[in-house]
C-alpha cells in the first residue's frame, strides 16, 4: 500500500491544489491532503473551514483523504505510515526552497519529497494571489471550485 501526504495551508483550496492532487491519487494507493496548522499565521479561513473545503473539492477522489498536522510534516509522516510527500511545483522559484525543505526533509527521516510539474494553465495560480483578486472584485472562477467563491465573497464581509 503506497501512500502519499500532500501538505500545505490551501487557505483557501485552488483548482491548482487539486489538480497535484488528482494525480497523486493516480499514482498511489492512498493520498493524504494535511493542513498545516500554524497559529502565528493569519488566515482567512478557520482550520475546519480549510478542510471542509478540501474535503468537498476531492470528494470525487475515493483513495483522498484530508487530514491536518501540527509539527512536524515527517513525523506526521511516520505517524500515519506515509512514505513519500508530493509537491507541485509553479515556477523555478518555488525550487530553491522546495529542495531546501526536501533535503532536510530527507536529512530527519527517509521519507522522500516528489516533486509534481504544475498544470501549464495553473502555473501563476497561488492561494495569496486569488483572494488579493477576488478581494478587489476581480474574477477568478475557474481558478477555484465554484463553491470557493461563494464562501471567499462571505469571509470578506465578516
Ligand atoms: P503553502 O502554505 O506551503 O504556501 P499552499 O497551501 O498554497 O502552500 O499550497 C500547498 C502546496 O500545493 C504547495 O506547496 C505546492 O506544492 C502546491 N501548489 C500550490 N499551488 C499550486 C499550483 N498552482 N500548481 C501546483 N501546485 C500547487
Amino acid at each position: 500500500m503506497t501512500k502519499v501526504v500532500c501538505p500545505g495551508s490551501f487557505d483557501p483550496v485552488t483548482n491548482g491544489h487539486v489538480d497535484i492532487v488528482e494525480r497523486a491519487a493516480r499514482l498511489f494507493d492512498e493520498v493524504v491532503v494535511a493542513v498545516g496548522v500554524n497559529e502565528s499565521k493569519k488566515r482567512l479561513f478557520s482550520l475546519q473551514e480549510r478542510i471542509d473545503m478540501l474535503r468537498r473539492a476531492t470528494e470525487h477522489l475515493p483513495n483522498v483523504s484530508v487530514a491536518s498536522f501540527q509539527g512536524l510534516l515527517v513525523d506526521f509522516c511516520a505517524e500515519h505510515g506515509i512514505a513519500a510527500i508530493a509537491k507541485g511545483l509553479r515556477a523555478v522559484s518555488d525550487f530553491d526552497y522546495e529542495l531546501q525543505m526536501a533535503q532536510m526533509n530527507g536529512n530527519l527521516t527517509d521519507v522522500d519529497t516528489l516533486f509534481i510539474p504544475t498544470s501549464p494553465e495553473y502555473s501563476f495560480l497561488a492561494s495569496s494571489l486569488v483572494k488579493e483578486v477576488a478581494r478587489g472584485g476581480g474574477d477568478v472562477s475557474g481558478l477555484v471550485p465554484d463553491f470557493v467563491l461563494e464562501q471567499m465573497k462571505d469571509a470578506f464581509t465578516r
